[in-house]
């Protein structure tokens, strides 16, 4: 039975309008956090998704459309918080693209924005949350990296060097912070299916000319040998677990939950 531990904390989760950031949002929110939505999409889509979780989970839900990829629309982002809500007690760095491509074809800008939305954000976010936590004397920062924050995969050069600088900030993070109430992890998922590997899927299935149920077995098979994709749900349930007194001396981990695929 769900517990509601986290009441009166509020939890700010980039890129919750869609996929693990949704997830981790709705587990918080089960938990008892007021949650503060931020993501890109439809406005009647997001409207419907905050009004949801507030009414469903009995909590304060808000939404801030900022662009993780832009320092000035973040601290924008975080001011707003601490209007509305005194503050970030649970940080949750988790927006994220992803682009596929050789090195010699990488296109720059790509190279640029996915530096920017999938590791300088959580520095921008992190920064800026700190000083509200150390006077709390409380705090949880979780950096949704990747197995790609512990191992490569060719053709994902920015989303690889952008995950293991995320996991690198993850561990100084958790050090500055030690001996206080805050700590910082970061949770690498294996395959999910979400939006993002949705896509991946596509384009195998039109590359190979393969069904897309054969597309999915086919991108399981060759990293994940469970065979099974990771759910937002039980990532939501590893981020509550994180912010549980049960984790107070986990700190500058890398956690991964992928069905398996760096025990290879
Ligand atoms: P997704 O595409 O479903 O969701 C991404 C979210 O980020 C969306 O809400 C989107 O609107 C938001 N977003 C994108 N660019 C943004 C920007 N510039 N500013 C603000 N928000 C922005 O993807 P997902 O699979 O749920 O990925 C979430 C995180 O998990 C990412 O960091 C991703 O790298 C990581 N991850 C995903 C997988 C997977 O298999 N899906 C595996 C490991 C790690």
């Amino acid at each position: 039975m769900q517990t509601r531990s986290l009441s009166g904390k509020t939890a700010l989760v980039t890129g919750s309008t869609s996929g693990i950031g949704l997830g981790i949002a709705r587990s918080l929110a089960a938990a008892g956090a007021n949650i503060i939505f931020n993501g890109f999409g439809e406005a009647a889509e997001i409207h419907s998704i905050c009004a949801a979780a507030a009414q469903y989970f009995e909590v304060k839900t808000s939404y801030h459309g900022a662009d993780m990829s832009k320092p000035e629309q973040i601290a924008a982002m975080m001011n707003a918080a601490k209007e509305e809500f005194g503050g970030v007690d649970i940080l949750v760095n988790n927006a994220g693209i992803q682009h596929v491509a050789a090195i010699e074809d990488f296109p720059v800008e790509k190279w640029d924005a996915i530096i920017a939305i999938n590791l300088s954000s959580a520095f921008h976010t992190s920064r800026l949350a700190l000083p509200f936590m150390r006077e709390k004397n409380w705090g949880r920062i979780i950096n949704l990296a990747s197995v790609h924050g512990l191992v490569a995969s060719a053709h994902k050069s920015a989303y690889v060097a952008a995950k293991h600088g995320l996991i690198g900030l993850t561990k100084t993070t958790a050090l500055e912070t030690a001996s206080t109430g805050i700590t910082c992890n970061a949770i690498c998922p294996g395959f999910v299916l979400t939006p993002l590997v949705q896509k991946q899927v596509d384009a195998r299935a039109e590359k190979e000319g393969i069904s897309m149920e054969e597309a999915k077995k086919a991108l399981l098979s060759e990293k994940q040998p469970s065979g099974e994709f990771v759910t937002p749900e039980q990532l939501g349930e590893l981020a509550v677990f994180f912010c549980s007194p049960a984790a107070n001396q986990i700190r500058g981990v890398a956690w991964n939950m992928d069905g398996g695929w760096v025990a290879q």
